[in-house]
């Protein structure tokens, strides 16, 4: 999200200004993040940075309403993500010496904004925003307090979007937003009735749905099933469950159960045979005992999720969960350390069932040094030696790391 409101930024900036380089800018734009503490101090660090090399800074995205009291004084304007498309003010005011704090609540149909999108190293992936807010209050959460109450975007302009970027060459379409089961619980639709819009889109792309939560994911489980089975729609699930106990899922203010997220995996995997399944873990929550921890690490070592991104407990100020007593930094690392020493040994199991097999495989984008990224319907990352980004072709799996496969080009898929 943080990525495709950078897109919209470029594109409201470009009608004003001249984008330029670091060296050549008179104002940078920080387009921030602040999900965890060590990422707002990182970015606190990086403002000063550029605030010593003579740079204006103006800070978008979450830390202005997460931080302000923070950022306020050491930058020249700041922009809350519902107001990007009024960043030319902000940057105008901060030219002529003014500070402008744009942070009302604003709701904006993004769907619609003028983009630029990234084309980093010729990327054949764009990322489209569906909508901004949820209808959760995670204890834990401090994107809530950025980004407001769910607001989903016109299906009919998400689609013209769509169709805009495969239009231009764009290959893997990237839907975005805190919780993508939740579209449409403001519009009287769905993100089922969504993705099967954009999949009458003329082309040959593929789709990748980004993070759904449980509770709205088994609300139209069947409907969602349908939907993916179109073949433009990556066979992969990122479904955040968070917790292996289900105390600590009440303490977190989570709103589903782990049966529920057991509920859509299986279904998912009863349906699609190679289906990538994604979750996230928060260990050391304050109220995670020994013993709920222990449902975690049980939970991910009998379900074998292909991905497990890993969080440590950070307590946010202005949230619920930081009045809680925080547990010490020494449990955490503990308890992230397992699960990560899990996870590796759980990727290398999953991985090596592809070994010597050949898939139909999209080169999204450059890898490390001269290697290519590519996907598999599955969104399996498939490493090739060759190949031409933008490109469908057959590939055989001669490897395998933990978290991807190593493929040799055969032909054209
Ligand atoms: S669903 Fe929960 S974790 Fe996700 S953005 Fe909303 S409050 Fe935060």
């Amino acid at each position: 999200m943080n990525r495709a409101d950078t897109d919209i930024i470029r594109g409201v900036l470009s009608k004003e200004f001249k984008l330029s380089s670091l060296d050549d800018a008179e104002v940078v734009i920080i387009n921030s993040c602040g999900v965890v503490e060590y990422t707002e101090k990182k970015i606190i660090r990086r403002i000063i940075e550029l605030k010593n090399l003579g740079k204006k800074v103006v800070l978008a995205g979450c830390l202005p309403r997460i931080a302000r009291k923070k950022v306020e004084d050491i930058v020249d304007g700041l922009v809350s993500p519902d107001n990007v498309h009024k960043i030319c003010e902000v940057v105008k005011a901060a030219l002529n010496g003014e500070k402008k704090v744009l942070l009302q609540r604003n709701y904006v149909d993004k769907a619609g904004l003028y983009n630029i999108k990234c084309r980093l190293n010729n990327s054949a992936i764009a990322i489209v925003s569906i909508s901004e807010g949820c209808v959760g209050n995670c204890s834990f959460c401090i994107t809530k307090i950025a980004r407001g109450r769910l607001r989903s975007f016109s299906a009919e302009k998400i689609a013209e979007e769509v169709k805009d970027v495969v239009d231009q060459g764009f290959k893997e379409i990237q839907l975005t937003s805190q919780d993508t089961a939740a579209y449409g619980i403001d519009k009287q639709t769905t993100l089922a009735e969504l993705l099967e819009k954009i999949c009458e889109i003329d082309g040959e792309f593929r789709i990748r749905v980004g993070m759904m939560n449980p509770q709205h994911a088994i609300r139209i489980l069947d409907d969602l099933i349908n939907a993916f089975s179109n073949k433009k729609v990556y066979k992969f699930i990122h479904v955040p469950v968070q917790s292996g106990d289900n105390k600590v899922l009440k303490d977190m203010k989570r709103n589903h159960s782990v049966e529920d997220f057991v509920e859509v995996v299986s279904a998912f995997r009863k349906n699609f045979n190679d289906v990538l399944v994604s979750t996230d873990i928060i260990v050391g929550f304050p109220t995670e005992s020994d013993e709920a921890f222990w449902k975690s690490y049980e939970l991910i070592k009998n379900l074998k999720p292909d991905i497990v991104n890993i969080t440590r407990f950070s307590p946010r100020e202005g949230t619920l969960a930081y009045k809680l007593k925080d547990l010490p930094g020494w449990i955490k690392k503990e308890r992230s350390r397992k699960l990560t020493n899990l996870m590796r040994e759980i990727g290398i199991e999953n991985n090596k069932k592809f070994l010597g097999r050949k898939f139909n495989v999209l080169i999204t984008k450059r890898g490390k040094g001269n290697t290519f990224l590519s996907r598999m319907d599955s969104y399996r990352a498939v490493v090739l030696s060759d190949g031409k980004i933008g490109e469908f072709r057959k590939a055989l799996i001669e490897d395998f790391r933990f978290n991807y496969l190593i493929g040799k080009v055969l032909g054209q898929s």
